[in-house]
């Protein structure tokens, strides 16, 4: 949502230690070169893809969403905003996608994670004008326990789902043990090269101050539930990775 705006306009007051030039910091232009394997293309589906597979599931809760898309703006944001009692918009920008690492799987986990603020069930936000909202960590949890399994399944009826390559041990492992059916299986599997694609970008928002990892899982335990802002970024990628396993959401942000 928009705070990440204002933690990025934060972090940038730190040094800059990393290859990419120092504009990098803030936007990524479509003329800029990066590592990101998100197309124009992709880019323009993908939150469609999201939207038109669970337009039932708004039908339920009689939102209607309305998604836009700008590939040219440089800058790294993607929101939900509530426009009206049933109207809902998800919102992206280019720049997010060109982040050095980004992929179309963790693309697709964005666009989860943003449809999550408004179909993804409690626990929500308590701040007054955000109640309609699903909090950060429950957003992250629907993208990954319920969003990118639908969003695979379309995807797979077009183009079927291959083992991706380089993926960490640990959730190769993992998704194998965990699922017995094979399409199950590879589901887990790409969502886990999005996890890793995710990891990349809030790597980089972060300035390359910290690397996250599904090896290194958050060691903190919330007494109280975190409502109303982000869990810190290595709990976030607990939440996505337990999400494609199937597992409880993660004690670092979730009070039983
Ligand atoms: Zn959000």
């Amino acid at each position: 949502m928009k705070s990440l705006v204002f933690c990025l306009l934060l972090l940038s007051q730190l040094a800059w230690a990393h290859d990419y030039p120092d504009t990098y910091r803030y936007q990524v232009l479509v003329t800029d070169k990066t590592t990101s394997t998100v197309t124009q293309s992709s880019f323009l589906s993908i939150p469609n893809i999201v939207h038109a597979i669970h337009i039932k599931n708004l039908r339920k809760i009689k939102a209607s969403v309305v998604v836009t898309t700008d590939w040219v703006k440089p800058y790294f944001t993607a929101w939900a905003n509530r426009e009206n009692e049933n109207k809902y918009t998800l919102n992206f920008w280019g720049g997010l996608a060109r982040i050095p690492g980004m992929n179309d799987e963790a693309f697709a986990i964005t666009a989860c994670h943003e449809l999550g603020h408004v179909i993804g069930g409690t626990p929500r936000i308590k701040i007054k004008e955000f109640l309609w909202s699903s909090a950060e960590g429950q957003s992250d949890y629907f993208a990954t326990s319920v969003c990118m399994k639908n969003y695979f399944k379309f995807v797979n009826q077009t183009k079927k789902l291959t083992i991706p390559k380089k993926l960490s041990e640990t959730a190769f492992t993992l998704c194998r043990t965990t699922y017995s059916n094979e399409l199950e299986f590879l589901i887990c599997l790409n969502t886990n090269k999005g996890i890793e694609g995710f990891a990349a970008m809030l790597e980089h928002l972060s300035q390359y101050k910290e690397q996250l990892s599904i090896e290194t899982p958050s060691k903190k335990q919330v007494k109280v539930t975190t409502f109303d802002s982000y869990p810190d970024t290595q709990c976030r990628i607990d939440t996505l990775f337990q999400g494609s396993l199937g597992q409880p959401r993660p004690a670092c942000w979730f009070a039983k």
